[in-house]
């Protein structure tokens, strides 16, 4: 058995759908399918919540109004105007949305959770279509709330997953399902805490619902179908020359995606790798292309495969002199993070000095006082991280060379190096993202892939 899922652009009107019940034909019973809320959806529903809070009562109804108009359009497309039973569940989203924008609206408020209640609409339209559309085919279809399944802590924004709990739960609801259905579709992104409130796994969680249940119900691998060609040696927006890594390792993946690469939401690849589960990134529109293959190991090693960045990024560099000779002292820094949950991403270090990087900058006045209090601060704002990610790269002779070749006289933060043989991640300002990036591009993915230009 498969799981697959579908990200917004794959799904985003009838003709889209429509097309992904095609590639779904050539799937054998049972196969679960996750899906993300259609195309910009889910900042249409941010958008509201901002409207309701700011007290735009006409800006959050004409914008209701468009989602409306949008997802009946994709029913209307797709010849399902007189399903009563899709029509009703349509409605009835639509109307409890209504009362939580009007509460928002009434106490000028919202909070994470109520966000939480509201985007969940997105995937909660997009399954219930889809599903109604794919019955017309195949009636051994079920729409699954996958609420009922993927347990979480009250985290809302952005909740952490109970796997135990929610493999009680996969037992128990979904996996009953498995014997009478070809089909079941099921959200991505959504998830519950044991008092039933509906929480989210961050944006972009879609990628990492599909392995959670891939992971739940043993499944043979999952597949993670997008508009590009599986993962590439950049994103593709950004670097039109970038083309697509046929395999990667688990590890690979996962520090691509944690170091930015959006294709894959930052934890995609535990639920994968604490199974062994391979996982397959392909490009909807192009279901012949292989894509890209994540397994447990990459036969091509130290070599790098990927570029990813993530800006928006403060650096903070602390300072003492009692940090010579002294013990605990890390300890003290780290402590002050910790108790304000801030997690720090990278982190350099000499005899009387530590720099490290967040992206949270929640609390960080609180932070930078209690530090104050023992060393010296000084933060830099306006960062980015850019990362080239490939297994074993720390053993290539000459990728240092090659790698401080190109990134040439852009002033550097901060260097990570070595801690995890998969990464060697740049600090620099975020002006420079885009000169960094290509440059590296150029000198590993430009220049014929072995050779050096330096
Ligand atoms: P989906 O809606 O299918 O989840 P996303 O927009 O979340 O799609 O992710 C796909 C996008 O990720 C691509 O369109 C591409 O711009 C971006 N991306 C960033 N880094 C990479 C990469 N290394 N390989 C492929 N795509 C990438
Ligand atoms: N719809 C959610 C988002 O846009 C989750 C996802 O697409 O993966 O963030
Ligand atoms: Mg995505």
């Amino acid at each position: 058995m498969k799981v697959l899922k579908f990200g917004g652009t794959s799904v985003k009107d009838a003709q889209a759908m429509k097309h992904v019940a095609d590639i779904l034909s050539h799937y054998p019973p049972v196969t679960i399918v996750v899906l993300s809320a259609t195309a910009g959806t889910t900042d249409t529903l941010i958008k509201l919540v901002f409207h309701a809070t700011e007290g735009q009562h006409d800006a959050f109804m004409e914008t209701k109004q468009q989602l409306v108009g949008k997802h009946y359009k994709i029913i209307d497309d797709l010849g399902l105007k007189m399903d009563r039973s899709v029509c009703e569940s349509v409605d009835e989203i639509f109307s409890t949305l209504s009362v939580f924008l009007e509460g928002i609206y009434l106490l000028r408020e919202s909070t994470n959770r109520v966000k939480d209640a509201v985007v969940a609409s997105g995937e909660l339209l997009s399954t219930h279509i889809f599903a109604a559309y794919l019955k017309t085919q195949y009636p051994d279809t079920a729409w699954f709330d996958v609420r009922n399944v993927i347990t979480t802590d009250d985290h809302f924004g952005s909740a952490h997953v109970d796997l135990k709990t929610s493999q009680k739960r996969y037992n128990q609801k979904m996996k009953p399902l498995l014997k009478r259905n070809r089909f079941i579709i099921t959200q991505g992104f959504l998830g519950s805490t044991l008092n039933g409130l509906t929480t989210t796994l961050g944006r972009g969680g879609s990628d990492y619902s599909a392995t959670l249940i891939g992971n739940l119900s043993n499944a043979e691998s999952i597949e993670i179908w997008t508009d590009s060609d599986g993962v590439m040696t950049a994103d593709p927006r950004f670097i039109p020359q970038a083309f697509s890594q046929r395999e990667l390792s688990f590890k690979e993946a996962a520090e691509l995606s944690y170091f930015g690469a959006k294709v894959l939401h930052p934890y995609t690849m535990l639920p994968a790798m604490e199974k062994n589960l391979p996982v397959q990134v392909k490009n909807t529109m192009k279901p012949k292309d292989p894509g890209t293959v994540i397994a447990h190991e990459s036969r091509q090693i130290g070599q790098p495969k990927s570029i990813a960045f993530r800006r928006n990024i403060t650096t903070v560099t602390i300072e003492s002199s009692r940090m010579l000779n002294a013990y605990g002292f890390l300890e003290r820094i780290f402590d002050v993070f910790a108790r304000y949950q801030i997690s720090i991403d990278l982190v350099s270090t000499s005899e009387i000095s530590v720099s490290l990087t967040l992206e949270k900058t929640e609390y960080l006045d609180k932070i930078v006082q209690e530090l104050k209090a023992f060393a010296s601060v000084r933060i830099s704002d306006k960062m980015a991280i850019v990362s080239i990610v490939g297994e074993d790269i720390k053993n290539s002779q000459s990728f240092l060379k090659r790698a401080f070749y190109a990134v040439d006289i852009i002033p550097i933060e901060m260097i990570s190096f070595g801690a995890s043989n998969v990464n060697l991640s740049f600090v620099i300002s975020e002006m420079h993202v885009e000169t960094v990036v290509k440059k590296l591009h150029r000198e590993f993915f430009e220049s014929g892939k072995n050779e050096s230009t330096v």
